[in-house]
């Protein structure tokens, strides 16, 4: 049932200012931000210990990005800004609403955010959405005047006197910002960078520790923007045209589990000729519905899946063995982002080595490990809290990447910090950086598919292997040189995955890997002493608006 909603008297004629939270992000502040949380999604929770190795970017806040494509009002998107810029905006433009969207941990930045907006523009109405509204009584502790719990563009819509079943106009986002790598920054050339496709929020599988699912209506329940592939389709042609693209970041919480879809956009991608790739978000048993040929044509090129513990009971592991299905999609080419959680139920000091152990021998390309974590609005929540089991533990710290917020039965809080950073360090040391992981990968899909019969899957391979013959195969010259000392056998790893594209791509990777590797050397020792120094990264800001006019 959508939430009731009054309407605001001035309809689409209100002007209207959506934010996320205020930076600086990757820092300990009063407001909630933390050194160990920055704004940069990979450094953050999955290579945070490569060091100088590390993928580091940022990523829009989509939320605010679809509501605002979706409302005629005149809006205005104000994505990372600093306090002084929302201020600032707050009066320079006469706003009739401003909505703040936020995650759990910035609920401090949304009460100073509500608190400023009170002050500079006291006839506003505040809305707040996104994540933080599942805090149990977050009314008491930012001052809004509507919380949005769910999906907002519909919400929205109804608010400003829309038709919230119009169809969801899908803004252009390009999926990552700044991707820095050996102490380089990527150039940002129009259609280098995958674009960011959203076809659902939420996810039926309904894990008890999952945000996302709960969020959006928990086990059983999720919301498609895009019930169909040839909706899909349509809307991957068209960004096709206008970002100049051929990859998709695909963010839907688990994208295979619906088959129907995936496989009529799969029959039109074949009919149209693309040879598109994606990069997608599944659990072991969505993964189990395709063939790998089905996932190959597909374009599925890399894929996040939950492997969490071989202990564990998650219907979705059930029946599949991780270790086996990892080794089968990377011999496809698939890269792999494996995400294990430390401190589940079973876990004791005996046995949470050896799980670790049996982690990181997936040798996925990337690997996020993450505490078990009890988040508003889960049912773990909701069962910790019954058992009396939370500690009272400050919200901005609550995101599984420092401590245990509860009360683990065999585990203590400090120890759960140690094994959390000795599972990064140690996947880091046995399988070396990611970006060596990728390319070892990426070879092994070309060996298998240059001959492919079906040309699209030949071309996407090809297009990979343009940026493995020249680039990354000189950050493997300049990765091997740089760990030859620390990591040997790493190093030697890596060298010999150079001398096989060498082999299979001739002089130009040859050439390539000495002309640019010792500069990418250079950078990434640079960027060892910048990191040591305590450099950290910060997003832009942006400000965009639309069916803007005058006041
Ligand atoms: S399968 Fe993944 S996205 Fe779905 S509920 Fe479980 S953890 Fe969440």
């Amino acid at each position: 049932m959508p939430q009731t909603v009054e309407k605001h008297p001035k309809g689409t004629r209100a002007r209207v200012l959506l934010s996320s939270v205020f930076g600086p992000y990757a820092q300990d502040d009063k407001f909630g931000s933390r050194a160990i949380n920055p704004m940069e999604l990979y450094h953050n929770q999955v290579t945070r210990a490569q060091g100088p190795f590390s993928l580091r970017m940022f990523h829009r806040s989509w939320g605010i990005m679809m509501i605002q494509a979706n409302i005629s009002a005149p809006c205005a998107v104000l994505d990372f800004p600093t306090r002084e810029a929302f201020a600032n905006e707050l009066t320079s433009n006469d706003y009739d609403v401003v909505g703040i969207s936020s995650i759990i941990v910035n609920v401090a930045k949304v009460r100073e955010m509500c608190r400023l907006v009170r002050e500079r523009s006291p006839r506003s109405v505040i809305i707040v959405g996104g994540h933080v509204t599942a805090i149990p009584g977050i009314e008491k502790l930012v001052d809004a005047d509507h919380y949005v719990r769910g999906e907002g563009i519909s919400w929205m819509r109804r608010y400003l006197g829309e038709d919230d079943s119009s169809p969801i106009r899908h803004p252009q986002i390009v999926s990552g910002l700044k991707t820095r790598s050996l102490g380089m920054t990527l150039p940002e050339r129009r259609g280098s960078t995958a674009a960011t496709v959203i076809p659902s929020v939420g996810c039926p599988m309904g894990c008890n520790f999952c945000t996302t699912s709960s969020f959006f209506g928990g086990k059983g329940k999720f919301h498609n923007f895009y019930e169909t592939g040839d909706e899909l389709f349509d809307l991957m042609e068209g960004f096709e045209s206008s970002m100049k693209v051929q990859t998709f970041f695909i963010m839907d919480e688990n994208f295979l589990l619906h088959r129907p879809r995936a496989m009529r956009l799969l029959d039109r991608m074949k009919a149209a000729g693309k040879s598109w790739g994606m990069a997608v978000f599944a659990s072991a048993n969505a993964i189990r519905k395709y063939s790998m040929k089905e996932l190959v044509e597909l374009g599925v090129s890399w894929i996040w899946m939950g492997l969490e513990s071989a202990q564990s009971h998650y219907t979705k592991l059930q029946g599949t063995d991780t270790l086996e299905l990892t080794r089968e999609l990377r011999s496809h080419g698939i890269r792999v982002q494996g995400s294990t959680i430390i401190g589940l139920e079973h876990h004791t000091p005996d046995n949470i080595q050896d799980e670790i152990e049996r982690a990181i021998r997936h040798d996925a390309d990337f690997h996020q490990f993450m505490l078990y974590t009890p988040v508003p609005g889960t049912p773990l929540y909701s069962e910790m809290k019954q058992q009396g089991r939370l500690l009272d533990v400050d919200l901005a710290d609550i995101h599984g990447q420092h401590k245990f917020n509860f009360q683990h039965a065999a585990i203590s809080r400090e120890d759960s910090k140690r094994l959390l950073d000795w599972a990064f360090l140690r996947d880091f040391e046995q399988n070396g950086p990611s970006l060596y992981r990728i390319c070892r990968t990426m070879l092994e899909g070309w060996k298998r598919y240059r001959d492919y019969p079906d040309p699209r899957v030949r071309e996407r391979f090809a297009r990979e292997m343009t940026k493995l013959r020249s680039g990354y195969n000189a950050s493997l010259w300049a990765m091997e040189r740089q760990l030859r000392e620390t990591s040997a056998s790493v190093s030697a790893r890596i060298q010999s995955l150079r001398a096989e594209v060498e082999k299979e791509f001739g002089f130009t990777a040859w050439c390539n890997a000495r002309a640019i590797g010792p500069l990418l050397l250079w950078t990434t020792r640079r960027e060892q002493r910048r990191l040591a120094r305590g450099k950290t990264y910060e997003p832009p800001t942006f400000l965009e608006r639309t069916n803007w006019l005058p006041a």
